[in-house]
């Protein structure tokens, strides 16, 4: 096998390109990714695994054609709790299986020296900032979420993936939660944090090296900011690094309101209220400003380096000389 522990990559003070976003690519592409929705995403793109397993194989493919080293599979709301919202939590094994086959058959395919991460994202109970959330860990019950978390890992682990990528994070008590569960699975483990604020704090308020400390002594490979203003990740990143001495990353939201058909709102900063077509916002991040960011984001010490909403192949291809110098593979 060509791949050696990623961890040893990063140790060894490598920078890798991760992939961009494959929910917003699937819906760009066509695909229904609101199946079931009315006031919410529901399980979001995670029934397209089996029914547009296809076109989430092309998704994987341009990324690695555009040179990304690690792409994540589209788990990202295959656990049970959500896709029960489509009526199918019942059928969670199969939808999450397929993810991970569909992202491990595009990378043995096309790059075997890749990595596939598998993506699972936290549930989301939550409702917005406004209502008073509370965290997924309290919602379910500790027992609950970690037992969800864990599974979910350990089913893609026994898949084949070469890491978990525990993302989509907004709670330092869920992060803890997730990072004890997915590394039980005997996987390799990076953390993904939401929604950074302008300020470089978490999505609720907490701070980065309140996380970091909460994550002492636990089994978390990397910590990477993530769907997020690529301005908020830039305020974040510093924090992060002063406070945790392992390898760090960054894959921002370039402004995507994938509810837009049937929510007239915003969900980040870098979005407006949408009645329809304009899904994807990120005219302002063009491919070789979100490379600028990169290249800032590199300065800083940042070793993982990719896209989330609505960031596509031309985001990846722009940034790919920052993060992995000129013509290097
Ligand atoms: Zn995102």
């Amino acid at each position: 096998m060509a791949r050696p522990p990623i961890l040893d990559r990063l140790d060894e003070g490598q920078s890798l390109l991760l992939d961009g976003g494959t929910g917003s690519e699937l819906q760009r592409r066509g695909v229904d990714v609101l199946v079931g929705a009315n006031d919410g995403l529901e399980a979001w793109s995670a029934t397209a695994n089996i029914e547009f397993a296809d076109v989430v194989q092309q998704v994987h493919q341009d990324y690695l054609r555009v040179g990304a080293d690690i792409i994540t599979s589209n788990n990202f709301w295959t656990a049970p709790t959500r896709l029960e919202r489509c009526g199918l939590g019942g059928e969670w094994r199969r939808y999450a299986r397929a993810a991970a086959e569909n992202a491990l058959t595009a990378r043995d395919n096309l790059n075997p020296a890749a990595y596939v991460a598998g993506g699972i994202a936290a549930a989301t109970l939550q409702g917005p900032p406004e209502s008073s959330p509370v965290s997924d860990t309290r919602q379910m019950g500790r027992e609950a979420c970690y037992r969800e978390w864990s599974e979910h890992a350990r089913l893609l682990v026994e898949a084949g993936v070469d890491l978990i990528q525990a993302e989509y994070v907004g709670f330092i008590e869920d992060c803890v939660t997730a990072v004890d569960a997915c590394s039980e699975a005997g996987a390799t483990v990076f953390l993904g944090v939401r929604h950074i604020r302008p300020d470089g704090t978490m999505q609720y308020g907490e701070r980065l090296e309140d996380l970091v400390e909460a994550l002492e002594e636990r089994a978390v490979g990397a910590i990477l900011l993530m769907c997020s203003n690529p301005e908020a990740i830039s305020a974040g990143l510093p924090w992060l690094r002063r406070a945790f001495s392992g390898p760090v990353g960054a894959y921002p939201n370039l402004g995507y309101n994938p509810t837009g058909p049937i929510l007239n709102l915003p969900m980040l900063s870098n979005q407006k209220a949408s009645t329809g077509p304009d899904i994807l916002q990120n005219a302002e991040y063009y491919p070789s400003r979100v490379a600028e960011f990169a290249l800032n984001w590199k300065r800083m010490g940042t070793q993982i380096i990719g896209g989330c909403c609505a960031s596509g192949p031309e985001h990846i291809s722009a940034m790919r000389p920052v993060v992995k110098g000129n013509g290097a593979t």
